[in-house]
């Protein structure tokens, strides 16, 4: 057998396993952790849920769609909603989702809600549950959209966006508070319920800042889904 007819055969048999594992994969691996599948907001947050979400950011259809499925109520900003400086393109106000927030109207790109409601889902919720055994009541936010400045730059803000949302604490149905300011540094559940939501945060938004970044969030989270990649 000649060079040329062993290296294509060698050739053919790597792209025959290649594919053969890649449909091994996407048969058997859990959807949150598989690329190939597409998102579905209840599914648990996987090793593939940031590149996910980083896929609807530009199919707004498939986004809303998410949410419909979700059951998230929203309505859709019209196009001319913003300003010169902030326009606010396919910008949604969250009328209902699982946890009630203290800021109204909150406006927010679909993919920050979708990021929103998978965080709700899959760590705000579960975690209340586990360590206080009660349900959050309501989210305590500063607000999402702004349009403003990052503090101390001349780079507009993901706020100016409708891409960010500020959370300052948690009211549980129980009638405790859990307030970031507050509550961060202590050694205590508050404080571990805190640094797991943040942590949970890290794993679906692009950016997820705590007080530990810098004194313009000492007393709360910063999550949004812009270009940036910042866990701290
Ligand atoms: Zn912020």
């Amino acid at each position: 057998m000649n060079n040329t007819l062993t290296r294509t055969i060698k050739q053919l048999g790597i792209a025959a396993a290649v594919v053969l594992g890649i449909l091994v994969l996407n048969r058997f691996l859990p959807p949150q952790h598989n690329p190939l599948r597409p998102i579905d907001l209840t599914d648990p947050i996987g090793i593939a849920t940031h590149f996910k979400l980083a896929r609807i950011k530009d199919d707004h259809g498939l986004c809303y769609s998410l949410l419909d499925k979700a059951e998230v109520g929203y309505t859709r900003l019209p196009e001319d909603a913003g300003t010169e400086r902030c326009p606010l393109q396919d910008v949604l106000v969250l009328d209902r989702s699982l946890m009630p927030y203290s800021v109204a109207p909150l406006r927010m790109t679909c993919h920050e809600m979708a990021a929103l409601f998978i965080w709700e889902n899959d760590v705000v919720r579960p975690l209340a549950e586990e360590m206080f055994a009660s349900p959050v009541e309501e989210v305590l936010s500063y607000g999402s959209f702004s349009c403003r400045n990052i503090a101390g730059t001349n780079r507009l803000s993901e706020h100016a966006r409708a891409n960010a949302i500020d959370i300052k604490g948690f009211r549980l149905a129980n009638g405790e508070v859990i307030d970031v300011r507050e509550h961060w540094r202590e050694t205590s559940a508050r404080g571990d319920f805190l640094k797991a939501v943040h942590e949970g945060g890290c794993k679906v938004f692009s950016v997820a800042l705590s007080p530990d970044y810098n004194a313009a969030h000492a007393d709360h989270f910063h999550f949004d889904m812009g270009n940036g990649s910042l866990c701290r």
